[in-house]
């Protein structure tokens, strides 16, 4: 692991268009449950939500057939606004202002990036942070869903109130890929961190990154082919590694 450490740092130290690629697992040790960990949302259990599937909880299929159960199971496990981002948030947001980070992907819905200060961050799964009229498309602000009960409907039209998340069975947001894929077409480092990378198409715009060297950072095994000359796979915590860098970057300035 030490040796591993060590050698991540050379890596940032020689890397100046970091591209952060990022899931569930980055937010983790702020407090928020990953999806397919073993203590994951996925293999939590809840008697008022067994019947159901996570995936079709989460889906188009659930807020349109089912909005009472959507909107209840939402906002029992979807509310992270009281949540304060961690060191590996905070590090990621150094490194933009050092410009050597050109942009962070993430496939995270709770905002910590940008509380964190993050400027440039493309969520390819859109944000719990912002909620929208189904019906006349006004912009509902943050709270709308997490302070009503049952159906939030818009107080100008009466349509369903939803977030800006992309559900199961919905297409990503065009802005946030195109931004994204172009920034790791143009990246030399890029780090794959905290994603079992088994949500599509979002785990596949890893393979846009032609440049020097992939990082991937992650608890459990994740099934990428790296090169032994020039990638790395830590299996470890983030927050360990993240520590790491923090020290090394007060360290070198
Ligand atoms: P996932 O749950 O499939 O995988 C998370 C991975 O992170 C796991 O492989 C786990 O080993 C690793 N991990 C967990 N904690 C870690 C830590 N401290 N250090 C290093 N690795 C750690 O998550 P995914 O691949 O992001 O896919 C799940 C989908 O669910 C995503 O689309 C995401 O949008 C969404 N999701 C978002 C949040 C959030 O916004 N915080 C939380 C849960 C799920």
């Amino acid at each position: 692991m030490e040796e591993k450490i060590k050698r991540f740092l050379e890596i940032m130290d020689e890397s100046e268009r970091i591209v952060f690629f990022g899931g569930a697992g980055v937010s983790t040790e702020s407090g928020i449950p990953d999806f397919r960990s073993k203590d994951g949302l996925y293999n939590q259990h809840d008697v008022q939500f067994d019947s159901y599937s996570p995936e079709y909880l989460l889906s188009h299929s659930c807020l349109v057939r089912e909005p009472e159960v959507f909107f209840e199971f939402y906002r029992q496990k979807m509310d992270t606004r009281g949540i304060e981002p961690n060191i590996t948030h905070k590090v990621l947001a150094e490194l933009e202002d050092m410009g050597k980070l050109t942009a962070i992907v993430t496939q995270n819905i709770d905002g910590l990036h940008q509380k964190a200060g993050s400027r440039k961050v493309y969520e390819i799964h859109g944000t719990t942070q912002h909620n929208y009229c189904s019906k006349c498309r006004r912009d509902m602000g943050k709270d709308a869903i997490f302070n009503s009960t049952g159906i939030p409907t818009c107080p100008h039209c009466g349509g369903m109130i939803r977030p800006y998340v992309t559900l199961y069975e919905e297409g990503l947001p065009e802005d946030a890929v195109a931004g994204a894929i172009s920034a790791i077409r143009q990246a030399d480092c890029l780090i794959v961190a905290g994603t079992s990378l088994n949500v599509y198409p979002a785990a596949s715009y890893i393979y846009e990154f032609h440049g020097k060297h992939i990082v991937v950072l992650n608890l459990d095994p994740v099934g990428v082919s790296l090169n032994p000359d020039s990638d790395l796979f830590i299996q470890g915590k983030m927050g360990t590694v993240f520590t790491r860098l923090s020290e090394h970057l007060r360290h070198i300035l």
